[in-house]
């Protein structure tokens, strides 16, 4: 069996797990970082994509404001590349407690988030679809992500620094020698194989499943949480600010636009599994009518696709057993040789994407205390591959570029505009054979059509590029339609279902997909 030696173990390729892996190789250790599926296929890649201003918690919990409000100001410096600069509206409407508006401003003021009231006809003015029956209006400095972008970039910069990324690479065991975590056994999903890792400290980055982690090292009480949240994304921007509702947090009380798209979300349901991704239509219904309150004729607007995420919210029992109910959404980082005697092995979990760098960190402080080094952390100042220019993504960007090469190159998916050269860069730079890897960097087949006219396209590229056998790409091509299904059937109404009908045909009518070799 092949045997890796490292410094850092990092099990989880979330944003978490890929900021710890950069942040340790800028210290200089050598990393393996690894997760059981693609990179960001956790929560990271099934979040509601808002950067934080820190708005949403200055009143519930003042020190998560203070917290993503710093976290912000940073990570737009060092990852311009995934961040729209999009701004954030805080907006009362009829169906809201006018009294919070006021407490809202003043947690603003004492949590030093940047925070400017407006005439609600000025709010309007700005985003004309917003409920006119508004009375307050704020605006504050919400951004939004393309998480792939930041994990991507995150994993390509440790790789710079020697890393080795691992994606489906599942920890299978976690190796103990008395009280001290020696690394861990991965197990490569597609063949089976197995290999050691041998690490000086092994980071347990697994979000709501850091549980199960620390379960397979023999570390018991680690109890996180998982509470699953429904998001549902719309068609197109129907704002281009992030738009809250000046309100105590609740479910589907928040707009973010992302890319193409706009995603109204969440909400938060205690699951024993963080593999559930159960979508109730009761939640679908409930969450299209809250984006009513916020924008008139939001359940008429063209719904593409539901998903779920987990969130891993950490409860210690064994710190303070007298409060167990007590579940925080700050992140934890568990040392475990002060904690449970055991050492060599950390989990981190918990938190927001927002402060992913600032758990890295702390993360990577705790590693080096453990082996007795002294590293400064500068993750605050480097910025990422991609983002050295600090030029912040702009939805109009991509149009301009494709404009300048339509004569030249194919458009393959024409909804999210990736033209052929990039499709075939993207296949031989991650050297896979699974086009939902491909769909996660370009966002292909992730418009309107959710692949209808893309993806048989770029599936015969696929082939053609990877060697791959008519079999192989036969299940390529339906693993994706696959997938691509469990998002659409829970919202299939209006143009959308029209939509999926036409698809059907292209593949069931056309290609007789369900029945290909
Ligand atoms: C519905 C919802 C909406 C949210 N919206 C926002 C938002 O708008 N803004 C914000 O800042 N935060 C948001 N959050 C919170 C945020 O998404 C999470 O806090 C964050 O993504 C957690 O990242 P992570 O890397 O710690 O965990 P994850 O992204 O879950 O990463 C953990 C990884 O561990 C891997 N793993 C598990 N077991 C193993 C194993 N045995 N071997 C190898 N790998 C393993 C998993 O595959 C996974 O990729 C939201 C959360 C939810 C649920």
């Amino acid at each position: 069996m092949q045997t890796l030696t490292t410094d850092v173990l990092v099990i989880g390729g979330g944003a978490t797990g890929a900021g710890v892996a950069w942040d340790a190789t800028l210290r200089g250790l050598d990393v393996v970082l690894v997760d059981r599926a693609d990179l960001a296929t956790g929560t990271s890649g099934r979040f509601h994509g808002l950067v934080h201003s820190g708005g949403r918690y200055v009143v519930k919990d003042p020190p998560a404001a203070d917290e993503c409000s710093a976290e912000n100001g940073i990570i737009r410096q060092i990852a311009a590349v995934a961040i729209e600069e999009t701004g954030g509206l805080f907006v009362t409407t009829p169906f809201d407690d006018p009294e919070y508006a006021n407490r809202f401003a003043e947690g603003c003021r004492a949590s030093g988030v940047p925070c400017e009231e407006m005439e609600p006809a000025q709010a309007l003015r700005i985003e004309p679809r917003l409920n006119p029956r508004i009375s307050r209006a704020f605006s504050v400095p919400d951004a939004s992500m393309d998480v792939w972008q930041l994990v991507w970039a995150l994993a390509r910069g440790a790789q710079e620094r020697g890393a080795r990324v691992l994606p489906y690479h599942e920890a299978v065991a976690v190796h103990r020698q008395g009280d001290e975590v020696t690394g861990a056994r991965l197990r490569e999903a597609h063949t089976g194989e197995e290999l050691d890792v041998k690490a000086r400290v092994t980071v347990s980055a697994s979000g709501a499943w850091a549980g199960r982690i620390a379960t397979i090292a023999g570390i018991e009480g680690v109890h996180v949480l998982p509470g699953r949240g429904i998001m549902i994304a719309m068609n197109h921007r129907l704002v281009n600010r992030v738009v809250n509702r000046c309100q105590m947090p609740t479910d589907g009380d928040i707009i973010v636009p992302v890319q193409t798209v706009s995603i109204i979300g969440t909400t938060d349901v205690h699951t024993d599994d963080p593999d559930d991704h159960t979508v109730l239509q009761d939640e679908v219904d409930a969450m299209l009518e809250d984006g009513e309150r916020l924008v008139p004729g939001f359940k008429d607007a063209r719904a593409l696709r539901v998903w779920t995420g987990v969130r891993p919210l950490f409860e210690d029992r064994k710190d303070d057993s007298t409060d167990t109910r007590d579940v925080t959404r700050a992140h934890a980082l568990l040392d475990h040789r002060e904690r449970d005697g055991v050492s060599g092995f950390l989990t981190i979990t918990g938190g927001k994407l927002t402060t992913y760098r600032l758990m890295a960190e702390d993360t990577v402080d705790a590693v080096c205390r453990q082996l007795g080094e002294d590293r400064p952390c500068t993750t605050a100042t480097v910025r990422l591959p991609g983002s050295e220019s600090g030029h912040h993504h702009h939805i109009g960007d991509r149009l301009g570029r494709r404009e300048k090469t339509l004569q030249d190159d194919q458009l393959v998916c024409e909804c999210e505009l990736i033209p052929r050269r990039q499709l075939e860069d993207a296949v031989r730079r991650r050297a896979t054979h699974s086009m939902d890897d491909i769909r996660r960097l370009l966002r292909l087949g992730m418009g309107p059509c959710q692949g209808g006219f893309c993806i048989y396209r770029a599936t015969g590229i696929l082939h053609g590029l990877n060697g791959m056998t008519a079999e192989q790409a036969n299940a390529v091509l339906l693993e994706f339609l696959n997938e691509r299904w469990k998002g659409t059937w829970p919202i299939l109404y209006g143009d959308q279902l029209r939509q999926v009908r036409l698809d059907d045909w292209i593949f069931q009518g056309v290609l007789d997909v369900a029945h290909l070799p």
